[in-house]
């Protein structure tokens, strides 16, 4: 018989598990927290739309349009798309629901997202974003309460050490497009030693230039003219009130007047959490202004602000991840206490207490595993143990051992969770008091 080829995954995907899953999984559950704190409400959005969604509000000049969409034909002959960024969707949902009515609104999601980009570490081409946004407030407000937001989320996770806040503004239609004619001028002076893609961008996408990654485009692009020199009072105005509203927060940012974003929609406010902890792959968080959008998908005048983080790559830079806990290890030794083992897991399971039977193996392993997974206690059902209808219960961290009813057991659980949650609930108070006093002395 022929041998049977085992079908390959799809490059530049990953099947996420263990450790890279628990550090997957609590950054989700951070965002979901953090994102409540401040009244953002949950979406889900198809992980496909129409072509045009994404055609039309990024723009066709754009790397993620020429080069990076998944698109293709579906048996009805339509063009789809497989979604490259959460915005353009959630932009289509707020004009096809009408939620024009809501406005303004502020919402959440994370999910997979497609690109096909050259996989490398930190950039795959299914990968996974948390994003936010507000739609229908033009305010600076919105941009402040949006980067507090992600400052916050960052804090809690733990890694904003040598994570920075670049923050630049792009100006309003006025001012983009006369900083964009002198940038186009510039470069068509240095046009010669440009990269080939840099040249290629220089009619369609000139801004993009700045960006440029090519060390051949550096100095061209960090000779070029800065935005400031084109900004109108109105777009000085805004990007005053924005920084003045970070500092009230206490939100740390950096000027980047060379930041500029991969998409065509952004004006105004433009912005990047960057760390040199991931190599090429800096940037965790981006985004910014973006108030012409939805009126390129043929709605009304609509301004928005918003933005996306890689799940994977804010992963990466956590420290640990706390597994998922265990709090009772339960050693069956037998078959006959193995269907015990069930129900008495079953039963603390339904007392909302997370139960782990440990059945294979030699005791002694079994019991170090128990430990291994941080379970606050052992029972060991053995013969006598059915005999009598008690188990054996074992303290994991004093060692105390005795033989109890499965109420008395219940009874000590709780008691011991107890006790590990003050011990926490201390630990933070105290972590809590020195930052109260540190702020103290700040004055
Ligand atoms: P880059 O310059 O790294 O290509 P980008 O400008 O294309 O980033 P955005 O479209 O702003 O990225 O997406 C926001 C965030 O999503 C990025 O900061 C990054 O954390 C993450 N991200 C983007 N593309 C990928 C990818 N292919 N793989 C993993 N994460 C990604
Ligand atoms: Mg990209």
């Amino acid at each position: 018989m022929a041998k049977i080829q085992t079908p390959q995954p799809v490059r530049g995907t990953q099947d996420i598990f263990g450790e890279d899953q628990e550090r997957f999984q609590h950054v989700v559950e951070t965002f979901e927290r953090v994102r409540r704190l401040y009244g953002f409400k949950g979406v889900q959005m198809p992980v496909f739309e129409p072509t045009a969604v994404f055609a039309r509000s990024l723009g066709e000049t754009t790397d993620v349009v020429s080069k990076e969409m998944y698109s293709f034909e579906d048996r009805g002959g339509d063009s789809l798309t497989l979604r490259p960024e959460f915005t353009a969707g959630i932009s289509r949902a707020f004009l096809t629901n009408g939620w024009q009515q809501h406005a303004p609104m502020k919402l959440s999601a994370h999910g997979p997202l497609f690109r096909y980009e050259r996989p490398q570490k930190g950039r795959y081409r299914q990968f996974h974003q948390l994003d936010a946004e507000i739609i229908g407030a033009g305010e600076a407000a919105a941009d402040v309460e949006l980067l507090c937001f992600a400052d916050q989320l960052l804090n809690e996770l733990g890694i904003s050490d040598g994570v920075t806040l670049q923050l630049n503004t792009l100006g309003d239609a006025e001012s983009r497009d006369a900083w964009r004619d002198a940038l186009v001028e510039h470069f068509r002076a240095h046009k010669a030693d440009l990269s080939q893609d840099s040249q290629d961008r220089l009619e369609r996408n000139p801004l993009r230039i700045l960006d440029s990654k090519e060390r051949q485009d550096r100095p061209i692009a960090d000779s070029a003219p800065e935005i400031d020199a084109y900004l109108s009072d109105d777009a000085k105005e805004f990007f005053a009130e924005v920084t003045e509203g970070l500092d009230a927060c206490g939100v740390a940012w950096t000027r980047n007047s060379r930041l500029v974003r991969g998409l065509d929609y952004y004006r105004h406010t433009a912005f990047e959490f960057v760390t040199d902890r991931l190599g090429a792959q800096g940037t965790v968080l981006a985004g910014g202004r973006y108030d012409g959008l939805i009126e390129s998908l043929g709605g009304p005048a609509t301004p928005a602000v918003g933005w996306a983080a890689g799940i994977e790559r804010l992963g990466m830079l956590l420290d640990e991840a706390a597994s998922d806990p265990v709090e009772l290890a339960i050693l069956p030794m037998g078959d006959e206490a193995t269907t015990k083992a069930l129900a008495v897991a079953s039963e603390m399971r339904r007392t909302k207490f997370s139960a782990e039977i440990f059945a294979r193996g030699k005791f002694k392993k079994r019991m170090a595993r128990a430990n291994q997974v941080g379970a606050l206690a052992a029972i060991i059902i053995g013969e006598d143990e059915l005999a009598s209808g008690k188990v054996q219960f074992k303290n994991l961290a004093t060692g105390e051992q005795s033989a109890l009813e499965l109420n008395d057991v219940i009874e000590k659980m709780w008691d011991l969770r107890f006790a590990e949650d003050m011990d926490s609930f201390e630990a933070n108070l105290d972590e809590l008091e020195q930052e109260v006093a540190q702020l103290g002395e700040g004055d």
